[in-house]
């Protein structure tokens, strides 16, 4: 069975003090034991050194992105290679607030980038594909997003959005061991808008019967995918009792002491 995981994503919030006392009621959270469940914290990069250095060791840190390849003259980007540096395995990578907000996409149709992010996307492939290869490339672990917005729902575009978003992926990397895919549906992200429990258990059920179709039925089963949009410690436990949901990603309650109790969802 697959082991539940549950991110804490900070997005771009808190400051030194909040660090300080997040990091307080995270380490004296009661939690099940590691063997039942991973934690990963992800603040804001530059508070990553202090939380690693503050922050109990069964909980692992993930950075919220990272750059499409090696370091280099890149003004404002963080490497992979500098988030193994600092202890940092995991990365977040194209969640829905960066496809839209910053035009990281799953395909390059119609999109016009600088040249120097096209070089650096060796002209032809996907922005969020590229940085997930390269980040695995250097041995981290990914949280893959991907989620419609309401307007696609109502479409009833969700599964095809979610396949091309996954496909993209999929094409560029040759093994999903490190890859966690977290579905998060726009329209539930920081609106309280919480997806019912059917609407996330069908759509993770299609994402791992596409994998399986497309990559492999030992892939389909292995993948975990996460929930994320709206998740409270009321919600979480009926989200996280569907057979397909292994775990969640958790925004604005993760700033929360009832984080901790979102971590005891499955008790
Ligand atoms: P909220 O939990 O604030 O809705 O955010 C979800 C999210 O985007 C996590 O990555």
């Amino acid at each position: 069975s697959r082991k539940l995981i549950v991110g804490g994503n900070w997005k771009c919030n808190g400051t030194q003090d909040d660090v300080k006392r997040i990091v307080e009621f995270l380490n004296k959270a009661e939690v099940p034991c590691t063997n039942h469940i991973e934690v990963v914290i992800a603040p804001p990069a530059p508070f990553l050194p202090i939380l690693r250095s503050t922050l109990r060791s069964d909980f692992n840190l993930a950075a919220q992105n990272c750059w499409t390849g090696k370091g280099g003259a890149f003004t404002g980007e963080i490497s992979a290679e500098m988030l193994m540096n600092l202890n940092v395995p995991w990365v977040i990578l194209g969640h829905s607030e960066r496809r839209t907000l910053l035009g990281e996409s799953d395909e390059v149709n119609g999109r016009v980038f600088p040249q120097q992010v096209l070089l650096s996307m060796h002209l032809w492939c996907p922005m969020v594909a590229e940085k997930v290869a390269y980040a695995l490339s250097q041995g981290m672990k990914v949280i893959l997003c991907c989620g419609e917005t309401l307007e696609q729902r109502e479409k009833n575009e969700t599964t095809m959005v979610v396949a091309r978003q996954i496909k993209a992926v999929a094409d560029k990397i040759q093994s999903w061991n490190n890859v966690v895919i977290a579905y998060e549906p726009i329209w539930a992200i920081g609106t309280g808008k919480v997806a019912t429990p059917q609407q996330a258990q069908e759509v993770h059920a299609n994402i791992r019967a596409w994998l399986s179709q497309n990559v492999g039925e030992a892939v389909a089963q292995a993948v975990r995918i996460q929930y994320g949009g709206s998740v409270t410690a009321a919600n979480c436990k009926e989200i996280g009792s569907q057979p397909d949901v292994d775990g969640f990603l958790v925004g604005g309650a993760s700033l929360k002491p009832e984080f901790a109790d979102i971590l005891n969802a499955r008790i």
